[in-house]
């Protein structure tokens, strides 16, 4: 554990690791220097006692030599406090950082298992605990130095004093460790609590339930099960540090014990003219950096144990690795190639249900194809699959002829844009919304401009203060604007529509509109995008039924395929699905 926080230090910024040790180091030597000098003054003082020139010179140097020590000593303490301030901020930002770049490169997949989830949120919010935890590690090593030192110090004066000293630390050390593991234990065991506890403020805190804790008035609901938790986490924590502290308090009295009747004895020995005043500061300075600097010792170590937990689920979390297979080399530069997939079948988790069958299908990346089926048939789950955020567990993809996985994966995915169901809403400006979806070309305005208009989005931003320049929602700025349901669906259009791709997939992407908008996007779409691919999900058959080909999904198995005429004369379950549609939309 010290080790590692000591690479995630140096690795975070060599300059200031390295700052801060030769402060820490200097910060350890000068208490010895003082106590050294303080020594030499009392023992001059004692036996000068005639004033002489030569006398008060050396006093002066003597005193010049302590001040100077004592104000180095703060100054080391507050530039080292200023550095590692520094430091403990490069950290959290590289800390947040990598868990940023970790997350982004971890499969989608991972977003379903609630423990990675959970791993994730708590390295997120604890990053400033990980940090801190990680400094603990240096002051670890400062503070046992020190004690080694003063110890070899005390040991030359006398070498049973000192093994003395820490035979009666021992036994509060034993304790204090104790606390630390079984406070670890029961950290790691109410674990899932704590996120409970968590999600319960998110809940009162977060704009996504706001209507929801008002419209219910759930808010007392919630800040009661907030409460529960903690009560009942407060109360055992409580338990255990009282038994502790108890004990550690007791402990606490034996070195104190050792140190006095040693200061006695010393003493005893300055009158009976044994030893000078001198040595008698000198020792007892040192067995106050023994004593200190061994509480130290064991306060730095109970922190950085405190730390663990979460230095343990970063680490975890860092250590994940992903099934979907990256390793294809080959790019795919064409804009025409054919995509197949043949005997795929896919579940979500070894002990969950098949969600696709033996589904084989093939079209060309020219072509407008279809998705057709009942919520829950598949059709989704077809393109998280098309789009490789997962692999199929039985079966193959193939492109051009050759499976997906030897092609390099951003090459592949460059060549398609889509709208999920589940789009997301960016707090950004109008036209950084719209163009995220092609980095880098957000100054082509006309472009922009175009996309608003293909998805829609133009008859509303048209008349935003600032043009394409308005931020969307009021959460960051107080010019922003809110959008509804509909407009944020032709946003999230228009920023599919911005990419340059080969093929679109556009899945549910009308849900929130009306029926006239999603005619115009359907039609504007048939019509604009001559040429270029599609993968069309939509509930309403009329929106597709221009597609070259169209797959009927029921369950997991694909149950029919052809043009809209074909299926029609088929008289299957596309034609039953169109007719039932038709009767209720009167747009057959
Ligand atoms: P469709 O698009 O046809 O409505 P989906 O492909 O989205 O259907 O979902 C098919 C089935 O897969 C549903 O029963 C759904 O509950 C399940 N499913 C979708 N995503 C996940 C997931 N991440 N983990 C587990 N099951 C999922």
């Amino acid at each position: 554990m010290i080790c590692y926080c000591i690479k995630i230090l140096w690795n975070t910024s060599k300059r200031y690791f390295v700052t801060c040790m030769i402060l820490n180091i200097a910060s350890l030597v000068i208490p010895f220097v003082v106590i050294a000098v303080t020594r030499q003054l009392i023992n001059f003082l004692a036996e000068n006692s005639a004033a002489s020139d030569a006398v008060i010179q050396t006093f002066i140097m003597l005193s010049i030599l302590l001040l100077g020590c004592n104000i180095l000593s703060k100054a080391i303490e507050t530039a080292n406090t200023y550095y590692m301030g520094l430091h403990q901020d490069i950290m959290e930002t590289k800390t947040k950082q990598l868990i940023m770049e970790k997350a982004v490169e971890l499969d989608l997949s991972y977003f379903d298992s609630a423990e990675f989830y959970n791993e994730m949120q708590d390295a997120n919010a604890n990053s400033s605990l990980i940090t801190f935890s990680a400094f603990r590690a240096i002051e670890f090593i400062r503070y046992f130095i020190q004690f080694l030192v003063a110890f070899l110090y005390l040991f030359q004066f006398n070498f049973i004093l000192p093994i003395i000293f820490v035979f009666a630390v021992i036994p509060y050390t034993i304790v204090d460790i104790k606390q630390v593991a079984e406070i670890y234990g029961f950290q790691r065991k109410y674990m899932a609590e704590e996120r409970k506890m968590q999600y319960a403020a998110d809940v009162l805190l977060s704009r996504e339930f706001a209507k929801d804790v008002r419209i219910y008035n759930i808010a007392s609901f919630i800040s009661e099960k907030f409460l529960g938790i903690w009560k009942m986490l407060f109360s055992k924590k409580k338990k255990i540090s009282l038994r502790y502290t108890r004990l550690l308090l007791a402990l606490l009295t034996l070195p104190e014990i050792v140190a006095a009747s040693f200061l006695f004895f010393l003493g005893l020995s300055v009158i009976e003219g044994g030893h000078s005043i001198g040595d008698f500061t000198y020792l007892q300075g040192l067995m106050g950096q023994i004593l200190g600097s061994m509480y130290m010792v064991i306060s730095s170590y109970t922190q950085l144990m405190d730390g663990k937990i979460r230095i343990q689920n970063f680490r975890k979390f860092l250590g994940f690795q992903n099934k979907v297979c990256s390793d294809g080399m080959l790019p795919l530069v064409e804009d025409s190639f054919s995509i197949e997939f043949r005997d795929v079948s896919f579940r979500y988790g070894d002990d969950l249900p098949w969600i696709l069958k033996n589904v084989s299908f093939f079209f060309h990346s020219k072509q407008k194809i279809a998705f057709v089926g009942v919520n829950g048939s598949g059709k989704t789950t077809i393109v998280k699959l098309l789009l490789r955020f997962y692999e199929p567990i039985e079966g193959q993809i193939l492109v051009n002829g050759k499976d997906v996985r030897q092609y390099e994966l951003d090459s592949f995915r460059s060549h398609f844009s889509t709208v999920f169901q589940d789009y997301s809403n960016y707090a950004f400006t109008v036209k950084e919304s719209v163009s995220l979806s092609d980095i880098g070309r957000e100054d082509d305005g006309n472009r922009v401009m175009e996309a608003l208009r293909q998805s829609g989005a133009d008859s509303f931003t048209v008349d935003f203060p600032y043009g394409v320049d308005t931020y969307l929602t009021r959460s960051y700025e107080e010019n922003g604007q809110e959008l509804s349901g509909g407009q944020w669906q032709k946003m999230a259009l228009a920023r599919a529509f911005f990419r340059e791709a080969d093929i679109y997939i556009l899945d549910e992407p009308s849900a929130s509109l009306d029926a006239k908008s999603e005619d115009e996007v359907f039609g504007m779409f048939h019509e604009m995008y001559e040429g270029k691919g599609a993968v069309l999900i939509s509930h309403r058959l009329s929106n597709v039924h221009l597609s070259d080909l169209i797959f009927v999904l029921d369950n997991g198995s694909l149950v029919e395929k052809g043009t809209h005429g074909e299926l029609m004369t088929e008289d299957g379950v596309y034609a039953q699905m169109y007719r039932l549609q038709a009767e209720k939309y009167h747009f057959a």
